[in-house]
């Protein structure tokens, strides 16, 4: 098979039962040892998706106040956020915490199921393709984050009960971990149907583009290079490198950078009490943690939202510079750092969360009168442009300056 993140070839063996199988030349994860069967899977998909359901089902956070009882739920905070005049503030709840989860889960939970029945179809395949990136917008663990922040900032306002949805959502966050551990992507497509044959390569291709064929980047299967074409396995459309890679992550970063200002800079929320107007920037709510003596979510606040924006939009625009310069430097680190930026955008999301609760619990409350502040819009925005470079960026563009035949 060929890496899809550097594009070598390579010979894979199947790993042996506790293994995985890395690149040999840039590290990145290629297949593991499907631990257990299809069936346990199965199970553990199955178990993820009914303590989804439960998590929504239930009362996320319960106010007491003045001997009555304010409960809310998840969809309950989605639906008073929309009523309250946030519809964007609730697209994004809906959004992370509720669709890309329901889809993802029950997706796999489908495919898992037909297989299991021996019933795989090419349409089958075609489903697994698609509810796949659903799993990288689903943020139920960046949200537990945030109830716990915004618990803690209730909390000086008034009586919080966490409710029966909270343990659940732990509980989805655990078994769903377990779920993607116990599955082996490859494995799960040999299930689906056979790799498409390909021609075998020419001596001395040291990579699939020299070699004419382009691997999948959704089944990982090996097809010859032609232009316009699908995956025969998936349907995925298949490019030997990421069309526009070096724009289109330019276009999103630059944008990121622009954001990156007004999203520090204006409030992402606001609190009228008693007709004073008491505005909240990002760096205002963690020195309002440093104050009450909250270290350590002060601390978390800040690698979130301050430190994990900065790193990721550094390492992206290093990336592209070294890259547009032909830089010979680490390319081992280089895509090490790509890495890293994939795995922790998606932590900076939780100021949005705590904005999103304050907003639904202390409305519900009637504690003040609170609105998401414009510094919130740029905040979400950002996100979800450093997220897009980051899937927008080909690292296999940080190999190709190393080989001499292609430029
Ligand atoms: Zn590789
Ligand atoms: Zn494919």
């Amino acid at each position: 098979m060929a890496c899809p993140e550097c594009d070598y070839l390579q010979q894979v063996e199947d790993p042996t039962r506790s293994g995985m199988v890395l690149c040999i030349r840039c590290g990145a994860f290629l297949r593991k040892s499907n631990r257990g069967s299809m069936d346990a899977a199965l199970a553990w998909y199955l178990a993820a998706l009914i303590l989804f359901a439960l998590a929504n089902a239930f009362p996320l956070l319960s106010l007491h106040l003045h001997g009555t009882v304010q409960e809310a739920s998840i969809p309950g905070c989605a639906t008073l956020l929309a009523d309250l005049g946030w519809p964007w503030l609730s697209a994004v709840l809906i959004t992370t915490v509720i669709l890309a989860p329901t889809v993802h889960f029950s997706g796999m939970v489908y495919v898992l199921f037909q297989i299991r029945r021996g019933r795989q179809s090419p349409w089958t395949a075609r489903i697994f393709r698609m509810v796949g990136p659903f799993q990288a917008w689903g943020m139920a663990e960046v949200f537990v984050l945030g109830i716990i922040v915004s618990y803690v900032k209730l909390s000086s306002m008034a009586e919080v009960v966490p409710g029966p949805s909270i343990y659940a959502l732990g509980g989805f966050i655990l078994v769903a971990a377990a779920a993607i551990t116990s599955l082996d992507a490859g494995t799960l497509w040999e299930a689906l149907g056979p790799s498409p044959a390909h021609p075998a390569p020419l001596p001395g291709a040291v990579t699939a583009l020299q070699a004419a064929l382009v691997v999948c980047p959704t089944c990982g299967s090996l097809s010859p290079l032609r232009p316009r074409t699908r995956c025969p396995r998936c349907g995925a459309t298949l490019h030997s490198r990421k069309p526009e890679s070096r724009e289109r992550t330019w276009a999103l970063l630059l944008t990121a950078i622009i954001l990156y200002v007004p999203a520090n800079i204006l409030p992402v929320m606001q609190v009228v009490s008693l007709g004073r107007v008491e505005a909240n920037t990002i760096l205002g709510g963690i020195i309002y943690f440093v104050e009450s003596g909250s270290w350590l979510l002060a601390l978390i606040i800040f690698i979130a939202s301050v430190v994990v924006p900065i790193l990721k939009i550094a390492i992206l625009s290093f990336l592209l510079i070294s890259e547009h310069y032909r830089s010979a430097w680490r390319p081992d680190q280089r895509a090490r750092l790509y890495r890293l930026t994939d795995l922790v955008g998606r932590w900076s999301m939780v100021d949005i969360f705590v904005v999103t609760l304050m907003v639904a619990m202390v409305e519900l409350g009637n504690l003040a009168t609170i609105a998401p502040g414009p510094g919130a819009v740029a905040f979400a925005l950002m996100v979800v442009a450093t997220m897009l470079a980051a899937t927008s960026f080909d690292p296999r563009l940080v190999w190709d300056s190393l080989e001499p035949t292609h430029g």
